[in-house]
């Protein structure tokens, strides 16, 4: 069996997060997400969750090292063997040649399919998105003030937890996260493209359209 090896490229609130959340319980994949695993070390007050937080807080990378560590243990588990989503991971051309360098390693004599989605979208209704954001802290599941409220206010449709609003979903951070996009994320859409393995989705347009697009290229 090939394993399935996708990562998912695009700007702050471009919806990756529920999609690939759905991709994941979809195709039995695990769903590795990098502000999430991050934001459990910040929860744990770990000594990379202290490290990771100021960055996270100004809307900046978090150092290569810390990041690759956390991502290669993850993605070596047993859990990955058939093949992972990873969504916010690689956010730079270092940490794409980080990601090729883990997989040769942990691949070994694996038949792999590698993707790249490119989530493309108008990126002026971004910052309205992020501060409309809510989140469960339980199981994940993300909503949107303005067009995917919960059915009970602040209250989680899946699991009843409450909802939380993520510290970085302001305004101001939401500019810096936009501006560290440009800079250091968007060269990974050449840099795939590239390689042969890019797929550009329309990532404009309600969850369902969007959903459909989405099966269509990771097939
Ligand atoms: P996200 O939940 O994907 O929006 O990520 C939230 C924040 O976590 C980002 O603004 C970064 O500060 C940090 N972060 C997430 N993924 C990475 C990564 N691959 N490299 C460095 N920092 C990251």
């Amino acid at each position: 069996m090939t394993k399935k090896e996708l990562i998912f490229l695009g700007p702050p609130a471009c919806g990756k997060g529920t999609q690939t959340n759905r991709l994941a319980e979809y195709l039995n994949f695990p769903h590795v997400d990098t502000g999430s695993l991050l934001r459990a070390e910040i929860k744990g007050e770990t000594e990379a969750g202290k490290e990771a937080k100021s960055y996270i807080d100004k809307g900046q990378l978090v150092p290569v090292e810390l990041v690759s560590r956390i991502i290669k243990n993850r993605l070596s588990q047993e859990d990955c063997k058939n093949g992972y989503i990873l969504d916010g991971f690689p956010r730079s051309v270092e940490q794409a040649d980080e990601l090729e360098k883990m997989n040769a390693e942990i691949d070994k004599n694996t038949d792999t399919k590698f993707i790249a989605v490119y989530f493309d979208i108008d990126t002026s209704i971004l910052v309205e998105r992020i501060v409309n954001r809510r989140s469960c802290p339980v199981c994940g599941e993300i909503y949107n003030l303005a067009f995917k409220a919960p059915k009970k206010e602040n209250t989680c449709d899946k699991c009843g937890a409450q909802l939380t609003q993520r510290k970085d979903d302001t305004r101001e951070v939401a500019q810096a996260r936009f501006d560290t996009y440009n800079n250091e994320t968007a060269p990974l859409i050449d840099y795939y493209k590239n390689k042969g393995v890019l797929k550009s989705i329309d990532a404009n347009g309600d969850i369902e359209t969007v959903w459909e697009r989405l099966l269509e290229v990771i097939r």
